[in-house]
């Protein structure tokens, strides 16, 4: 039975006072908070096993090795690949996106289509704009409508023979929009084009299943999802991590070396350069243990709750502008008071204890869109409760009196 009192008593941070006041913390969609599970995992590494992986005979590196590799295959099976070279360890998912646009750089020519979507991080912008400069191949953009959802159709028009990758997150950051996946993935197969989708604002709320999606490459962090930060995953089917070339150079991802020809390891190492985040990887595998314990059925349930009664609470306050209405969306809340700066509104729930992200959340885009400098962004995750968003919805009259 899903009972929240107890699940707070796993995360020492929740009972800290910030500026005199309990802390609420509603900005999960940036960080989420790390449960004493996983804690005791980074201080076990660091006490008992701390050794570089891969390469020492001796025990602890073999133990720390063991470990590493035990948490890629708890990757593996949550997120339902078919072989665990499939996962490949980055620093989380910005890397991860780098790492395949950067692998695009040999595949693609002038002439050639990218598409991404009006909705994104700047982290699924920018690395495929620098893509296409290097390539001379051109990016598409798939537009949102007023409630913060992509207009299907346009992305159906956009396709065609010139296509070679869209790539579009799960769930969008800004307005916590969830974004038909199942049905760009499919549409963007029939041209032959790849996809990939930057799942930082999904894994935290939902288990995808790659093979069930027949995604190409799916991309997430540890820190949005009870890990550690520094620390994500790529998953990329095995044909397509076949066909790209190494990211970065360096030890660990060599077969052999000499100065005339160097040869690249298998799978993963290809992929994986230098001493990798090893307590990260593991801490990883202990978060998703964590998340799985509780069940992510009951995550998301508790969470609409949350969402429900957050949009019902804020919306009775006149002149508040909630942005991003879509029916289908996750536990994030953008909002404005009529004529007050965001970050005003931010400053004076911080003093009362009530951490939330203030500004454009790394997507000018959609906050150009929407013809605003940047939203008040509450987000909640499993282990926020009904009377925090009561504390939140009174700091926002508070504010409201206080600025208007
Ligand atoms: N994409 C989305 C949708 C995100 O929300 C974020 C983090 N805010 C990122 C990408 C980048 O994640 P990271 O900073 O962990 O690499």
């Amino acid at each position: 039975m899903f009972n929240v009192d107890d699940i707070r008593k796993d995360f020492p941070i929740l009972s800290r006072k910030v500026n005199g006041k309990p802390l609420v913390y509603f900005d999960n969609a940036a960080t989420s908070q790390t449960p004493q599970q996983v804690i005791d995992v980074i201080v076990d590494y660091y006490s008992n096993y701390n050794a570089n992986i891969h390469r020492g005979v001796h025990s602890l590196s073999q133990e720390a090795t063991d470990k590493y590799e035990h948490a890629r295959q708890k990757i593996q099976k949550h997120f339902n690949a078919k072989h665990a070279h499939e996962i490949i360890f980055t620093s989380g998912t910005t890397h991860g996106i780098n790492l395949v646009a950067n692998g695009f750089s040999s595949l693609l020519k002038k002439g050639d289509e990218i598409i991404v979507s009006a909705l994104e991080h700047h982290s699924n912008i920018v690395p495929w704009q620098m893509l296409c400069e290097r390539t001379g191949a051109t990016l598409k953009v798939i537009p949102m409508n007023q409630d913060g959802e992509l207009i299907i159709s346009d992305f159906d028009n956009l396709l065609s023979d010139n296509t070679k990758l869209v790539f579009v997150n799960h769930i969008s950051n800004a307005l916590g929009t969830i974004n038909p996946i199942e049905h760009i993935i499919k549409q963007a197969h029939l041209y032959g084009a790849a996809v990939l989708i930057d799942g930082a604002q999904s894994c935290p709320h939902i288990k995808p299943d790659v093979q069930a999606l027949d995604v190409d490459f799916y991309v997430a962090s540890a820190h949005k999802m009870c890990g550690p930060t520094g620390q994500g995953m790529l998953y990329g089917k095995e044909s397509w991590l076949k066909k790209l070339p190494p990211y970065q150079g360096g030890g660990e991802m060599i077969a052999e070396v000499t100065f005339e020809k160097t040869t690249y390891a298998d799978l993963p190492h290809k992929f994986e350069a230098g001493t990798p985040n090893i307590c990260g990887g593991i801490a990883f595998g202990a978060a998703l243990d964590y998340m799985n314990s509780i069940g992510f059925d009951t995550i998301a349930q508790y969470e609409n709750e949350l969402l429900e009664y957050a949009t019902q609470e804020l919306l009775n306050i006149d002149e508040l502008t909630i942005y991003g209405t879509s029916q289908q969306k996750t536990s994030v809340i953008s909002f404005n008071l009529d004529g007050i700066h965001p970050y005003d509104v931010g400053t004076i729930l911080d003093k009362l204890g009530i951490a939330v992200r203030t500004g454009h959340h790394c997507a000018q885009p959609i906050m150009d869109f929407y013809c605003i400098p940047g939203t008040v962004r509450a987000s909640f995750a499993f282990y926020n409760t009904k009377a925090e968003i009561d504390a939140l919805v009174a700091g926002v009259k508070k504010a409201k009196m206080m600025l208007a």
